[in-house]
Parts: structure tokens; sequence; C-alpha cells
């Protein structure tokens, strides 16, 4: 995983600098003037086609740069990332860059999605937590490789059209919540990885707590509409270690449940 840091920090800083206009940072901040206006329209859920264009974007966007995990990979070829897009974007759906899905928020860039699905270090047969289920791709992707997934969104009719989407497409291993999920969800706990895809300014106590032994939290952390750290904290017995992934950018973990 070490060999990545380097291209995955050049890659943003030249993004951040603007020289390409593929992106491999995350989303931008709410609160630019470019953010694109919230997108009320539902996702219809397509066959799930397009599969010369999932191999063009993985060998691109992912093997292209350096997420190499088979698993990952695999299951970035399987998920028909269009069906968690509004229909409007769909033809957007394998570009390489993030989306807007409406409430001000994004489904990720697909290479963000699987350079944090790559850090978790998932097993077959593992549980996971996913705190901001957006669009629910991602939750999605991780449903491919483990047996377990549980996700929560704090914007009710995001959890909700997720949820639809997950029914449609058959993927009947993921549990959606609608709550605040900086609590975690102590009901399933302990869990063998969590990912975190909105920024904390801090890292929520509560989901270090429900980390398994051996556990894996991969999260963005820093100020909210400003640049975050991805960190990877694995955690042994009572000590956790922490790892610096690079530097990205993504919609702030608002503490604030929606009903919308
Ligand atoms: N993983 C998503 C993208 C997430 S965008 C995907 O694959 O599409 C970040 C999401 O986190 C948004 O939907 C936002 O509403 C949600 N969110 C923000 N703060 C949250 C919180 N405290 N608990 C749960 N979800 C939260």
């Amino acid at each position: 995983m070490k060999a990545f840091v380097p291209t995955f920090i050049a890659l943003t800083l030249l993004a951040l600098a603007g020289c390409q206009p593929a992106q491999p940072t995350e989303i931008p901040p709410t609160d630019t003037p470019d953010t694109p206006a919230p997108i009320t329209e539902t996702p219809t859920v397509a066959a799930p086609l397009r599969a010369s264009e999932r191999e063009e974007m993985v060998m691109r966007q992912i093997t292209g740069r350096d997420v190499s995990d088979p698993e990952t990979l695999k299951a970035m070829r399987a998920v028909p990332r269009h069906a968690f897009v509004p229909e409007s974007l769909q033809d957007q759906a394998y570009a390489d860059h993030p989306l807007p899905i409406g409430y001000g928020q994004t489904i990720s860039q697909p290479y963000i999605v699987a350079l944090m699905t790559e850090a978790l270090d998932l097993q077959p047969g593992e549980r996971v937590l996913e705190i901001g289920t957006g669009s629910g791709y991602q939750a999605a992707v991780l449903a491919e490789i483990v047996d377990e997934v549980y996700t929560i969104e704090i914007v009710g009719a995001l959890a909700e059209q997720a949820q639809a989407v997950f029914a449609d497409l058959g993927y009947d291993r993921i549990t959606v919540k609608h709550a605040d999920g900086y609590f975690g969800w102590e009901e399933y706990a302990p869990f063998d990885a969590i990912i975190v895809t909105a920024a904390p300014d801090h890292v929520p106590q509560p989901l270090l707590n429900q980390l398994a032994d051996g556990g894996r939290l991969v999260i963005p952390v820093g100020p909210p509409g400003g640049y975050q750290s991805l960190w990877l904290y694995t955690r042994a017995g009572d000590d956790y270690q922490a790892e610096n992934l690079g530097g990205v950018i993504f919609v702030p973990l608002t503490r604030t449940v929606r009903d919308e």
C-alpha cells in the first residue's frame, strides 16, 4: 500500500493546482460557487450493463494508478455504478470525478472508492460498517467482497433511495440505518472494518471502540470545507496504529439528522 502514497499525493496536488481536468481528489467543498444545484431526481435502476465502460474505468483510473488488490478490482468491475446516480448523469457515471446525488451530497470519484476499499484490507466473511451511505455505491462495492455491510446515512431521503437501489440490484446483505453515524452501530459491533465517507474534524471515539481486534478504520479527518488527511487506523488490543494515506477533500460529517 505504501507505493501508492506518493502518486496519490502527486496526483492530488496536480488536481489542486488545477492542472488536470480529471481530478483524483474527492468532492469539492459544498460551499464552493461551482457546487451543482441539488438534484432530487431518483436514480432509475437499469440492467447491470455498461461492462465495457466499467472495464475502461478500472484500467485507466484504478489499475492505471496504484490500486492492485484483486478483490477490490473485481468489485469495481462488478458494481453497476450508473444505477447509483441520477438518470440525467448516468452517462458520466464512469468518469474520473465525483457526481452530485442531491441534498448537497456526492457519489465519490471511482478512484477514491477503490483506494479506500483496498486500504480496508477486507476478507470474505467480514463485517463492515460504513458511515455516509450517500448513493449506496461504496456500500455495494464492499458487499461484493464481504458478507455483511451496515451503512448509516444522516439524510433520510438518501438512506431510502439507496435502500431501494440495493433491493432492485439484489444487494440483500446491506443493512441501512437513517441516523447520525458519529455513534457507530453498537448493536452490530464489533466490526472488522469501518469506512467513513464524510469528514469529521476528529476521529469519533465510538468508531474506534467498535473496531474488532485487528480491525481497520479508514477515515478522512480535517476541518469542514478544507482539505483533510485520509487516515488508516488499525486496532491491536487497546492500541491503535495510525497511518496517513494522503490528502483528500470530502463533504463534512454533519451532526443534524435530516428527515427529508
Ligand atoms: N459513500 C457515498 C458517498 C458519501 S457522500 C457513496 O458511495 O455515494 C457523504 C455522505 O455522508 C452524504 O450522503 C452525507 O449525507 C452523509 N453524512 C454526513 N454526515 C453524516 C453522519 N453524521 N452520519 C451519517 N451520514 C452522514
